[in-house]
C-alpha cells in the first residue's frame, strides 16, 4: 500500500487557499441528494454535523451518551489557541505554526499545521458570533493567557470550562440544524462496525444502548469524531467512557491506524490514591501560568511545605529551563517530575507528587484576582482532596491525557479507506509526538467547522457512488459479525470482571509503555497483552442480557478492543528508537536526559495496516519533509 498525503503543492501559506479553490464543488439542489453519517459530537463531531447540515447535506449523528452535551469535550479546562495576537506581542499564523510542529518535536506533517495555524483565527470569531463567553479584558476585548511551549499569549479561555462553552456554541448550531430537519441525532447508539463496499465507507452498524438494538445505516460519506483512546491505560483524565472502538473497528478494515505509542502524559494532574481509583482528574495547564512548581531539595524532606523555606526549595523547570520555566511543554514538565520523584524528593504520602503553588501569585495579585481565574479548578482540587489550594500548594503528578495517535489521515483528513474521514482527537495529524496545550479544541473545531466541509464536499463532487441499501452482502455481513460478537461476550461467562482486566491492562501500559519506555520493557509487555486477550476471551464475566441496558457489555466491547490497540502500542514504541516528544526511549537520551531524535531513521509517520487476529500488523511509512521548518534539538532552556 502506497501512501498518499495529498500534500498541495506550491508555497505552503497558499496551500490551503488553492486547494479550496481547486476542490470540486456540488451544487445546493445536489447536496440534498447526499447523506452523510457523523460518528461523535463532541467539539469535532458536532462542528462538522452541524456545518454540514447548513450546506444542505442530509446529515445522521450519533454518540454513545444521552446527549451530545456530554461528550469528553465538555471537560476541557483551560482554553484553546489561536494565533489572533491580540496582545500585540509578537505572535502569527507562521509562529503558530512554528510552535505547533516544534512542539510536536517535529513529527507532524507541516502543511496540515499551517492549515491549522491559519484557520484558528476564523474559529474564534465563529464561536464570539455563537455567544461563546470567553474572558474578557477591563475594556471588553478578548482576553488570552499563556499556555506550554510558547512565549506569546494566545490563548483564550472561559474560566476553567472552556470546552463547556465551546460545547455549548456547537451544540446549538448542532441543534438548529436538528430542528431544521437537516441532522438527525442519535443518542445513546454505539457504532460497533462500519460497513466498506466496493473499497469505500457506506455505513455503519449501531447498537442502540438502551435496547440494545442492532442498526444498520447506509451513506455516501462516513466521518469518525470518536475522541481519544487514553483509558487504554485504565487510569487517565479522560471520561470513562471515552474509548477506541470505533476507530478501531474501522482499523480492521483496513483503515490504518498512525503512530499509536505517541501518549501525551501530562503533568499537572491529582496524584493517585489508591488501587481502587478508576479515574485521574486534571489541573489545568493555565495554572502553571500563576502557579511556581516544586520540591523540597533534600530527599525525603517530610516537612509541611510552609515549614521548608525558600532556600531549601527547588523551583526545578524555571532552574532547568529558565526561558520557558514552569510554562515548559507537557513532556518535558512531566519527565522532569518523574526525574525529581525518582531521586527521592517526591511529596505527599505515596512520593510520588510534586507542589503546584500559589503562595507567590496571591501575594502578588491577591486571592481575588487568583479566583477569577482559576475559581473552579481551586474548587475542583479542594472537593477531591479536602486540600485548601489558598493555603497550603497543590500536590501533583503526571497522568495520561491525550492520544496523539489516531487514524492516519491524508491532508483531506480521509483515511486510507475512501469516503471515511476521520476528525479531532480520532485522527494523527497535527500534533506529531507531543501536542501542545490549548491546541486539541483549536484543531477538533478546525476540523469540523473549516476543513471537513470542504474536503467532504470536494469527494462527493468527485467521486461516481453508486446506490447501496441496507441489503447489500457488505452490509449484513457487518452486522452479522455485531451480533456474534455480542453473543461471544455475553456467553464466554468467565470468573472475571471487565475491570479487573481492564485494571491489569492499564497496569502493563503504564509500566512499559508510559512516561519512559525501554525495548526489554516493551517486548515482555507485548507478551503480556497477549496473554491477557486471550484470558479476556476465556475468562471475562459479562453479566445481563443483550437486550437491554447493560453497560458492563458496552464496556466489555470497549476493553476487548483496548487490549488489541495496547499491543499494536507496544510495537509501535518498540519499533521506533528513537526519543520523540512523549515517546521517550530510555536507550535515546541526551546526556542530560532530554529526548534524542533520529531524524535519519524515523522521520516518518508509522501508519500499521491490520493483518488479522492472529497475524503480525504491517509497518508502512510516510516520510516527514520540512522545507520550511528545518528539524533541531528541541530546547526549552
Ligand atoms: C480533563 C481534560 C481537559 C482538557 N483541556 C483541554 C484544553 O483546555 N484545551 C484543549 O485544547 N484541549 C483540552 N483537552 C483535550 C480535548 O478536550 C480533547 O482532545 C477534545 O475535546 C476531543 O474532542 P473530540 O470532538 O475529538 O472528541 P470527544 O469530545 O471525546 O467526543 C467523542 C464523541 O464520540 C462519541 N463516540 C465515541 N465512540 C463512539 C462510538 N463507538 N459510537 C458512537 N459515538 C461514539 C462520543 O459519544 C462523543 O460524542 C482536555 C482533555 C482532558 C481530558
Amino acid at each position: 500500500m502506497t501512501l498518499n498525503s495529498r500534500i498541495p503543492s506550491g508555497p505552503i501559506e497558499k496551500a490551503w487557499e488553492k486547494s479550496k479553490f481547486d476542490f470540486k464543488l456540488v451544487n445546493p439542489a445536489n447536496k440534498r441528494k447526499y447523506s452523510v453519517l457523523v460518528v461523535g459530537t463532541g467539539l469535532a463531531g458536532a462542528s462538522c454535523a452541524a456545518t454540514l447540515g447548513e450546506l444542505g447535506y442530509n446529515v445522521k449523528a450519533f454518540c454513545f451518551q444521552d446527549s451530545p452535551r456530554r461528550a469528553h469535550s465538555i471537560a476541557a479546562q483551560g482554553g484553546i489557541n489561536a494565533a489572533k495576537n491580540y496582545r500585540n506581542d509578537g505572535d502569527s499564523v507562521y509562529r503558530l505554526f512554528y510552535d505547533t510542529l516544534k512542539g510536536g518535536d517535529f513529527r507532524a506533517r507541516e502543511h496540515n499545521v499551517h492549515r491549522l495555524a491559519e484557520v484558528s483565527v476564523n474559529i474564534i470569531d465563529q464561536c464570539v458570533a455563537q455567544g461563546v463567553p470567553f474572558a474578557r479584558e477591563y475594556g471588553g476585548t478578548l482576553a488570552n493567557r499563556s499556555f506550554g511551549g510558547a512565549q506569546v499569549s494566545r490563548t483564550f479561555y472561559a474560566r476553567g470550562q472552556t470546552g463547556q462553552q465551546l460545547l455549548i456554541g456547537a451544540y446549538q448550531a448542532l441543534e438548529r440544524m436538528v430542528a431544521a430537519g437537516q441532522v438527525k441525532m442519535y443518542s445513546r447508539s454505539e457504532m460497533v462496525e462500519l460497513i466498506v463496499v466496493n473499497g469505500r465507507a457506506r455505513g455503519i452498524v449501531t447498537r442502540d444502548l438502551i435496547t440494545g438494538k442492532l442498526e444498520t445505516h447506509m451513506a455516501d460519506v462516513v466521518v469518525l469524531a470518536t475522541g481519544g483512546y487514553g483509558n487504554v491505560f485504565y487510569l487517565s483524565t479522560n471520561a470513562k467512557g471515552s474509548n477506541v472502538t470505533a476507530s478501531w473497528r474501522a482499523h480492521k478494515r483496513g483503515a490504518l491506524f498512525g503512530n499509536p505509542c505517541f501518549t501525551q502524559i501530562h503533568p499537572t494532574c491529582i496524584p493517585v490514591s489508591g488501587e481502587y481509583q478508576s479515574k485521574l482528574t486534571l489541573m489545568s495547564e493555565s495554572l502553571r501560568n500563576d502557579g511556581r512548581i516544586w520540591v523540597p531539595k533534600s530527599q525525603g524532606d517530610k516537612r509541611n511545605p510552609a515549614e521548608i523555606p525558600e532556600t531549601e526549595r527547588d523551583y526545578y523547570l524555571e532552574r532547568m529551563y529558565p526561558s520557558f520555566g514552569n510554562l515548559s511543554p507537557r513532556d518535558i514538565a512531566s519527565r522532569a517530575a518523574k526525574r525529581v520523584c525518582a531521586e527521592g524528593r517526591g511529596v505527599g504520602e505515596t512520593a510520588l507528587g510534586v507542589y503546584l503553588d500559589f503562595r507567590d501569585a496571591i501575594q502578588r495579585l491577591g486571592e481575588q484576582t487568583i479566583a477569577e481565574r482559576y475559581g473552579n479548578l481551586f474548587e475542583i482540587y479542594e472537593r477531591i482532596t479536602g486540600e485548601n489550594p489558598y493555603k497550603v500548594p497543590m500536590r501533583i503528578y503526571p497522568a495520561v491525557h491525550y492520544t496523539m495517535g489516531g487514524l492516519w489521515v491524508d491532508y483531506h483528513l480521509m483515511s486510507t479507506i475512501p469516503g471515511l474521514f476521520v476528525l479531532g482527537e480520532a485522527n494523527f495529524s497535527d500534533h506529531g509526538a507531543n501536542r501542545l496545550g490549548a491546541s486539541a479544541l483549536m484543531q477538533g473545531l478546525a476540523d469540523g467547522y473549516f476543513i471537513a466541509p470542504y474536503t467532504i464536499t470536494n469527494y462527493l463532487g468527485e467521486t461516481k457512488l453508486e446506490k447501496v441499501g441496507d441489503d447489500s452482502p457488505e452490509a449484513k455481513a457487518a452486522l452479522a459479525d455485531a451480533e456474534s460478537f455480542t453473543k461471544r461476550l455475553l456467553n464466554t461467562k468467565g470468573k472475571k470482571t471487565v475491570t479487573q482486566l481492564h485494571r491489569e491492562l492499564g497496569k502493563v501500559m503504564w509500566e512499559y509503555c508510559g512516561m519512559a519506555r525501554n525495548a526489554k520493557g516493551l517486548q515482555g509487555a507485548i507478551t503480556k497483552i497477549q496473554g491477557l486477550r486471550e484470558e479476556f476471551w476465556q475468562n471475562v464475566n459479562v453479566p445481563g442480557s443483550g437486550s437491554d441496558l447493560n453497560q458492563q457489555l458496552e464496556n466489555a466491547g470497549r476493553v476487548a478492543d483496548f487490549i488489541e490497540l495496547g499491543e499494536l502500542m507496544c510495537r509501535d514504541a518498540l519499533m521506533r528508537e528513537e526519543s520523540c516528544g512523549g515517546h521517550f526511549r530510555e536507550e535515546h537520551q541526551t546526556e542530560d536526559g532530554e529526548a534524542k531524535r533520529d531524524d535519519e531513521k524515523f522521520s516518518f509517520v508509522a501508519a500499521w495496516e491490520y493483518k488479522g487476529a492472529n497475524g503480525t500488523p504491517e509497518l508502512h511509512k510516510e516520510p516527514l519533509n520540512f522545507e520550511y521548518v528545518k528539524p533541531a534539538q528541541r530546547s526549552y532552556k
